[in-house]
């Protein structure tokens, strides 16, 4: 593979996505010499641009380095644009004859950067126009979210893709699947002795699951209530990182068998009602440091008027196996909160039998921060070190920064992308988990979406969200205590 041509597509190329991910990744993994060799860029957009306007778009977004700047040269001599509607046949002969004159005997990567409303026309026109026809050479194409909004308009786009390529060309992209702490919950899990075998009901009270971001909508309100909170993120993102802590142990490293396991977790998990969920909508502080924080999401001009639209969300989904009935997967996902934060933390049962005096012992909780500053921890008893006989809280602690100093951790987009290439299917959603994925959240969405649907409550812009969602967390069985004390001895 490393010295056969290979020619990568971006279409959108005019687009936010390419200039602020696509472009800079490539970039990356170029100078980086991860790609093959032979390796040609090219854009695609119905805007008439040249290489050269792609270029000034991207360089804010490039970080190159000083020592960088010759390369950057031989990067952009490696990519070419063509201009094209994404409905007219012709253009994409246009764009096969141009991938034919550039490299005839190379595999082709196309990248989806478009919005989803010509996902149809684009991949049927890619079908017919634009398929190598050279043996040994492949063709995958690499779509980004949304991928539909309910099962059955993401159904419709699956047999429609179905219809055209074959599972092993597709590679449905959710980026938090080439996040360091996600991909590590697979060897967390299965390899290690000290954890594997309590991963199960008998010992784990609860698993949360979390993603919180402190700002608003920033201006693209408009965009963001067409899907909501739970669109965004929750139903992709966060279900995913939730089907790799539940699943159980796939029979080998390769990408079906994890994808198997994946999609018999999804099949378990019982389809969510309101009652199960806890949605809020943020409103702004007045006493906010920031413009941004003064403002609500309603105040966004680009926010339809009285939009009920959830910022924020709590779900707990119970997986009805043997290994999980009963134990409440609580997915949370806000916007305008406390802190910028990825996470999932187990929190495991009280231990049965109690020596110590009432109160002292508290569960332990093992969190996997997948962002910022990449850590495991796990929250434990420890005797209070001196004369004391008693039990405390402290910290098994694994910060990425310190253990693994100087260790570059590539970008998300960064491994997925490389992955394409390599055509490792591991990182991506298959068609059945997608179905599933959305099976799960399609009763629920359409009944908040209903007239009569509920209307979010409103938190205060930079808390934690709503007090109703603590409480569900609590009624179904986390318990949070508050106790537990950080102490930092290094910056993180
Ligand atoms: P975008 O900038 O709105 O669109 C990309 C390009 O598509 C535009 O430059 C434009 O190119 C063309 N286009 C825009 N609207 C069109 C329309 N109505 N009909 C036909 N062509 C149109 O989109 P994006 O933000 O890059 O996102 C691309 C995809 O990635 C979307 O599916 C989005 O949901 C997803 N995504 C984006 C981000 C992000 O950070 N931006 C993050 C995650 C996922 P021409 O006019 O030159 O043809
Ligand atoms: P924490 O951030 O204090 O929160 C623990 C959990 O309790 C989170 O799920 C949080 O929810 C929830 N929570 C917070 N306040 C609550 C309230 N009033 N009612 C109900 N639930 C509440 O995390 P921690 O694990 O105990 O750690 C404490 C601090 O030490 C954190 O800042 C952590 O990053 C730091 N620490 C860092 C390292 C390291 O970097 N290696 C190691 C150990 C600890 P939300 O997420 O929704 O707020």
């Amino acid at each position: 593979e490393e010295h056969k041509p290979h020619v990568f597509v971006v279409l959108g190329a005019s687009g936010d996505l390419a200039k602020k991910k696509i472009y800079p990744t490539l970039w990356r993994l170029y100078i980086d010499g991860l790609l093959p060799e032979n390796t040609k860029f090219i854009g695609y957009a119905r805007s008439k641009l040249t290489v050269d306007d792609i270029k000034e778009k991207c360089s804010p977004f490039l970080k190159v380095q000083d020592s960088e700047k010759d390369k950057v040269e031989e990067f952009w001599k490696v990519n070419s644009y063509v201009a094209g509607l994404y409905d007219k046949q012709a253009d994409f002969k246009n764009l096969d004859t141009h991938l034919t004159t550039l490299s005839a005997n190379a595999s082709r990567l196309f990248y989806l950067a478009l919005p989803p409303s010509v996902y149809d026309t684009v991949t049927s026109n890619i079908k017919s126009s634009c398929m190598t026809k050279v043996a040994g050479c492949w063709t995958r194409v690499i779509i980004e979210k949304p991928f539909g909004k309910d099962l059955d308009s993401s159904e419709k786009l699956s047999k429609h893709l179905a219809k055209l390529f074959t599972e092993d060309q597709l590679y449905r992209i959710d980026h938090y699947l080439g996040k360091e702490m996600v991909q590590n919950l697979l060897c967390m899990r299965f390899g290690n002795r000290i954890f594997g075998p309590v991963w199960n009901r008998d010992n784990i009270a609860a698993v949360v699951i979390t993603f919180k971001e402190p700002f608003g909508t920033q201006g693209r309100g408009g965009y963001f209530d067409e899907f909501g909170i739970i669109r965004d993120v929750m139903q992709n993102h966060l279900l995913q990182i939730m089907c790799l802590t539940a699943m159980e142990k796939p029979v080998s490293m390769a990408a079906e068998d994890i994808r198997d396991e994946k999609v018999k977790v999804l099949k378990a998990v019982t389809a969510l009602t309101l009652d199960d969920v806890v949605l809020g909508q943020y409103q702004g502080d007045p006493d906010g440091k920031t413009e941004d924080s003064k403002k609500g999401y309603r105040d966004d001009p680009t926010v339809p008027k009285g939009s009920k639209t959830a910022t924020y969300a709590l779900a707990c989904l119970n997986v009805a196996n043997e290994r999980w009935d009963g134990v409440p997967f609580i997915l949370k996902c806000g916007k305008a909160t406390n802190e910028r934060k990825a996470e999932v933390r187990i929190q495991f049962k009280d231990v049965p039998g109690n020596i110590f005096p009432d109160g002292q012992l508290k569960r332990n909780e093992l969190v996997m921060r997948v962002q910022p500053g990449e850590a495991v921890y796990c929250k434990m008893m420890t005797k209070v070190p001196g004369m004391a006989i008693g039990a405390e809280e402290t910290e098994l602690d694994l910060t990425y920064n310190h253990r693994y100093e100087g260790v570059k951790m590539p970008d998300a987009y960064e491994r997925l992308i490389l992955d394409v290439f390599l055509g490792s299917q591991m990182h991506f959603v298959r068609t059945d988990e997608l179905r599933e994925a959305w099976r799960i959240f399609t009763p629920l969405l359409h009944t908040v979406e209903s007239a009569g649907g509920p209307t979010p409550i409103a938190y205060k812009y930079g808390t934690r969200g709503p007090k109703e969602a603590d409480d569900l967390a609590r009624k179904r069985g986390l318990l949070y205590t508050g106790t537990y004390q950080w102490k930092s001895l290094n910056k993180l």
